[in-house]
């Protein structure tokens, strides 16, 4: 099929759900892609976030390839080997626990939103944040604090008060009787790359904990070694009551979980909460070749070195170009924040082969695999530097 069979396909029998880029990829190894046309590009973006590990990489499809020819599906009522494998492998990293599996980022939130009201006995209020994403499905969408998203969706299911991020006297003001969570990304991706502070996810733990409150950390886009520790939680010496990851866990394929402390996990019991594809053989292998990958690369500590060497960079492009207004971010998960519009910009270092994202309008966003290379952050400042310049 060529180019323009495959985008008229895309026009004539797909929904027209996503901003699209007119480039159609056949390949991808490590941080590089290739098009139709064999062009070869360098991804800083890679799967919005999913490819921690870059495109393909050997040990996933290593063990992929391993799994799918033993067992790709067993229904839930069953046990198996792979789920028994990485969920002690998650809770030996995490907090002790126990985990809930499922299939995308918006499910394990839906999922964490129904713990909570169970956990709640008549309290079912969650505090969430300005700015903050967790996913479409409608208790996930009334739980993100952007109208954009939902305008048109209305009615939402009820029981989320939105306030300030990093603003602890909001939250204490939106404190009532019914209050039972507050749920929050460390860093807000889609809303523009926002860093919590240290003193108050402090603070929302001390609430949490005096008045029986649930702190609930979305770790979608943070988790997995984004941030240079495996969870962004991690750099703020708490520990969350619940956290959720998707996105980077299965290497690409559709894996999610919900992780809930020990001491309350038991709150769901048989037949309240399922999915039919949570947490199949194929996908939990892919989990388990990311966590093993992770580990015996060294990819967290790498990932602070190439996170250093990034942010150095970045810093020293602020100085240059007056329209870069701000720079934020932890590990491999940069924000560069611009007086102007983002998209052309993007546009542009697309056109010069490298793959950046801008969210929030003005907020580019970089979040290459954690296996990224100096030369290739090396390669990418420039062309970006090269369109700064042009701007
Ligand atoms: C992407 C994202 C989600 C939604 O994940 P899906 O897999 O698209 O449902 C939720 N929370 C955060 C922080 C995300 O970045």
């Amino acid at each position: 099929m060529k180019k323009e069979d495959i985008f008229d396909n895309y026009k004539d029998y797909i929904m027209p759900t996503y901003t699209k880029v007119p480039l159609v990829f056949t390949k991808g190894k490590g941080s590089y892609l290739w098009d139709i046309h064999a062009k070869k590009y360098l991804d800083f973006f890679p799967g919005w976030g999913v490819g921690n590990l870059g495109h393909c990489h050997p040990k996933v499809m290593q063990a992929v390839r391993d799994q799918v020819s033993k067992l790709i599906f067993i229904a839930n009522n069953y046990y198996h080997l792979p789920q028994a494998k990485l969920a002690k492998e998650i809770i030996y990293r995490s907090f002790p626990g126990k985990v809930f599996f499922c299939n995308s980022g918006a499910e394990a939130n839906e999922a964490a939103i129904k713990f909570s009201r169970k956990f709640g006995r008549g309290r079912y209020e969650i505090i969430t944040f300005e700015d903050s994403f967790h996913g479409r499905t409608l208790a996930a969408l009334a739980a993100t604090g952007q109208k954009k998203y939902q305008v048109g969706f209305e009615p939402l299911p009820e029981g989320f008060k939105t306030v300030k991020f990093n603003d602890i006297e909001a939250v204490k003001n939106a404190l009532s009787d019914k209050t039972v969570g507050i749920m929050l990304e460390l860093i807000q991706g889609e809303g523009g790359v926002n860093v919590a502070d240290k003193d108050f996810v402090l603070e929302l733990r001390k609430i949490c904990d005096e008045k029986n409150l649930l702190l609930i950390i979305d770790e979608v886009q943070t988790g997995l070694g984004r941030t240079g520790k495996l969870f962004c939680y991690q750099h703020y010496g708490i520990t969350p009551d619940i956290i959720t990851l998707a996105k980077a866990l299965g290497g690409g394929l559709p894996i999610a979980t919900m992780v809930v402390k020990k001491e309350i996990a038991d709150t769901l019991s048989p037949g309240m909460h399922a999915s039919t594809f949570g947490g199949s053989p194929l996908v939990c292998r892919a989990a388990l070749a990311v966590l093993k990958t992770i580990q015996k690369e060294k990819l967290l500590s790498y990932a602070v070195k190439m996170g250093d060497y990034l942010f150095g960079k970045l810093d020293t492009l602020k100085e240059k170009y007056p329209l870069i207004k701000e720079v934020r971010g932890k590990g491999l998960m940069a924000g560069i924040e611009l007086n102007i519009e983002g998209k052309p910009i993007v546009e542009k270092c697309i056109e010069k082969g490298l793959l950046i994202n801008c969210t929030h309008d003005k907020v580019l966003r970089l979040m290459p695999a954690l296996n990224i290379t100096k030369g290739q952050i090396n390669k990418a400042l420039s062309v970006l530097e090269e369109v700064l310049k042009g701007a």
